[in-house]
């Protein structure tokens, strides 16, 4: 039995297939077409092409059990016998009864679905309460462990851990249950050591936030009785995403035999350890490969930090940041990017031999590792684009003043009380994305393509005043997706071909990456809306991806602030906004439903980011005339801890996603002294029902007691893409009959 950890490791890998093989046979065994002995049969193929992948790299330390079917949260709360009482009594078989966690059946909604730290991946979160019988089930990460060695491979079992599980989970109090738990894990733990397991791997990148000093105590707590254990495989605490803090000290006064830091997200860690003292009989595993971006490492200084750890510690091995699930799988699958950006990248395949390389030169020195990628090509800078932000000045984040505005925009749109509209997409039916995907492929020609754009706009435009709405839109769809449209046409800015990331579940995302300066060569959006514009007397809003957001959900360049990228992002949007309010279009959304998302994981940094996201959005929207309406789009959050902030973007109209909360956004908006528009939604797109016409005039009353009716906007929660058209048009009739009755006409 190996005792030592090895050389080089990854947190995890993407368990998805090179060709989202995963999401196929899952959604296959869903729909009925597969059973589950095929879907069986291709997940041991997926595990098995990563064991043999990472083993051929010559990684060391293999991973195991970091393969899903949906969710490694999900994965550990089955571990732990955590699963809810209303799911054991659907009587389902194990993996049906996962999926029913995962997905909800007709009598149980599902687990709620919610962002994994600062990612764009989503966890399902534990329910936990006083009465949650824990109960060790280690058969997935044996059966994993015993699969691989079968193959010949060694791998070390992954589960999150004990505190962050907890931390993670919701319920009354669950934490409180830590003590349960660890007697679990410590079951679990002795069942892989029985397998002959030699080190397991326990997530903790909850202390990477804020933690109180009990929090704390209780992650010493955990490890030291975890750690006490006299048969137990060696434990490796995992940490990620940030600097650990004051949770660094409680690790290393535990047993445990390896403790792994991020130092891409935080660099602080080194002088932590550093602070520590010597770390005697302790492997530290740094974490120097971006597991959350797409550049490739700078391999010299990265050997630079690590010998710098190596005086501290008995052993450094050199890893990922956090898990490779957050990165495309291969960067050899992409056949179309210019090879000057493509130097620069290394995707999950890539960064196995990056971290295997960062081994051997610690080890060995620096003379085998591969030179740098070249200085950027000149032109991916745009000197235009730099003067213009060197040149700007506060008025340019500063619309006129907001009763002048209100006056403007009443006199120029004419609104009645409590105007009706949508969040900007209708549905993405069956042909539209036909015809896409035969654009795509050749098969249709532009002029084609644009007809049959055309042609659903004004079906989408026909539709929306046939049900009497007052604000209207173009429906989108010409946007396979809100960020993807908008990368596709700005400079500095590239799309992949297969670059998928999990998202959640099935669901998977293809990230554009930005990697230059920012510029608009032409206008994006204004041909849409202005034809839409052209067959109606009503007012069209024009419809725009926020900076935030555009930066949120995509790969972004590392070598200049964030800040500047994002201001280089709006201008191109200012440009457009200019350009939409010269065509006519007297109404523009600026959507920025990931503002929460990104927010740091640590108190201290989350104001600078609020401030330069704010700005950016100013700087998007501010260069047009006062009668030019801005709207912003907020969902998918909790909106608390940044309601300020949703204040300072002064958009004239914020809707927001409200119909789950009962409308609590609304007293956090009065709370703050927000006095402008709002449209709370009130109608839960995510959900297929239609809801009645007394559940919407209720919704509006409800909003109408929070909110003067002359500020009141009535809408639903998002964009209508993801839904039928008989849905839509059913939900929409009640919405605007809604507003009618409650306005009392
Ligand atoms: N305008 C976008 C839409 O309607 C907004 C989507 C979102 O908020 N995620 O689809
Ligand atoms: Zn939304």
């Amino acid at each position: 039995m190996t005792t030592t950890f090895g050389q080089s490791t990854v947190l995890g890998y993407p368990r998805i297939g090179a060709n989202r093989e995963l999401k196929k046979a899952v959604e296959s065994y869903w729909a009925g077409r597969i059973d589950a002995a095929a879907l069986a049969d291709t997940a041991a193929t997926l595990r098995a092409e990563v064991w043999r992948t990472l083993r051929d790299a010559r990684l060391d330390a293999i991973p195991s059990n970091t393969f899903s079917y949906y969710d490694h949260v999900l994965d550990t709360a089955v571990a732990v016998g955590a699963i809810p009482d209303r799911f054991t009594r659907l009587g389902l078989s194990e993996l049906d009864t996962y999926f029913a966690m995962a997905r909800g059946v007709d009598a149980e909604p599902a687990l709620e679905l919610t962002k994994w730290f600062a990612t764009n991946y989503h966890y399902l979160v534990p329910e936990i309460g006083p009465d949650t019988v824990f109960t060790a089930n280690p058969t997935k990460a044996l059966a994993e462990y015993a699969e691989a060695r079968d193959l010949g491979v060694v791998t070390r079992p992954v589960l999150v851990g004990p505190a962050t599980f907890l931390l993670l989970a919701k319920g009354h109090d669950p934490f409180a249950r830590l003590d349960d738990l660890v007697e679990t894990y410590a079951r679990i733990l002795t069942a892989l050591a029985d397998a002959g397991v030699a080190w397991v791997q326990l997530d903790e990148p909850a202390y990477v936030t804020d933690r109180s000093p009990e929090e704390i105590a209780a992650l010493r707590r955990a490890y030291t009785r975890l750690g006490d254990l006299t048969h137990r495989p060696r434990i490796f605490v995992a940490t990620y995403f940030g600097d650990l803090g004051d949770a660094l000290p409680a690790l290393l006064a535990t047993p445990v035999e390896a403790i792994g830091v991020d130092l891409v997200a935080g660099p602080d860690n080194v002088k932590r350890l550093a602070a520590a003292g010597p770390l005697r009989g302790r492997t530290i595993v740094a974490g120097l490969v971006d597991g959350h971006n797409i550049w490739r490492t700078d391999l010299r200084a990265a050997v630079a930090t690590g010998a710098v750890l190596a005086g501290l510690a008995d052993h450094v091995a050199v890893a990922t940041s956090c898990s490779l699930l957050h990165v495309p799988v291969d960067l050899a699958a992409e056949t179309r990017l210019d090879p000057r950006l493509s130097e620069r990248l290394a995707f999950a395949r890539q960064k196995v031999d990056e971290v295997v390389a960062l081994g051997r030169a610690l080890r060995d020195g620096t003379g085998q590792l591969p030179p740098p990628p070249p200085a950027a090509p000149a032109g991916w800078r745009h000197d235009d684009v730099r003067t213009r932000l060197t040149a700007l000045r506060p008025v340019d984040r500063q619309r006129g003043d907001y009763a002048d505005r209100v006056a403007a925009q009443r006199r120029r749109l004419a609104l009645p009380a409590l105007p009706t509209t949508t969040i900007g997409s209708f549905p993405q039916t069956a042909e539209l994305r036909a015809a896409r995907a035969e654009h795509r492929a050749g098969r249709l020609d532009d002029a084609g393509y644009v007809q049959r754009m055309r042609a659903e706009v004004a079906h989408v435009v026909r539709l929306q005043e046939r049900l009497g709405l007052d604000v209207l839109v173009h429906g989108e769809p010409e946007r396979n997706d809100m960020v993807q449209y908008f990368a596709e046409q700005l400079d500095g800015c590239a799309a992949t071909e297969h670059g998928w990331v999990q998202s959640y579940g099935s669901r998977c995302v293809r990230p554009p990456i930005i990697y230059g300066d920012v510029a608009r060569t032409a206008p994006m959006t204004v041909e849409w809306s202005a034809y839409a514009q052209s067959l109606t007397d009503k007012p069209v809003k024009g419809m725009l991806t926020g900076p935030v957001t555009i930066l949120a959900w995509s790969f972004v360049r590392t070598d200049q602030p964030l800040a500047d990228t994002a201001d280089q992002v709006a201008l191109a949007l200012r440009d457009e906004c200019r350009d939409l309010a010269a065509a006519g279009i007297g109404v523009i959304q600026v959507d920025e439903p990931a503002l929460r998302e990104t927010l740091p994981l640590r108190r201290a940094d989350q104001q600078a980011y609020l401030d330069w996201a704010v700005a950016a959005f100013r700087l998007a929207t501010s260069g047009v005339a006062d009668d030019v309406q801005i709207h912003t789009h907020l969902c998918y959050s909790e909106f608390g801890e940044v309601i300020t902030a949703i204040d300072a973007l002064d958009a004239d109209v914020t809707s927001i996603e409200a119909s789950r909360s009962k409308m609590e956004v609304l007293d956090d908006l009065a709370a703050i002294g927000y006095r402008r528009g709002v449209g709370p939604g009130v109608w839960d797109i995510h959900s297929p029902r239609v809801p009645a016409l007394d559940e919407v005039v209720e919704a509006v009353r409800r909003a109408v007691a929070a909110v003067p009716a002359d500020r009141l906007w009535v809408n639903p929660d998002c964009g209508l893409k993801t839904r039928g058209y008989p849905e839509v048009e059913a939900s929409l009739r009640h919405l605007v009959a809604a507003a009618a009755r409650v306005r009392g006409d």
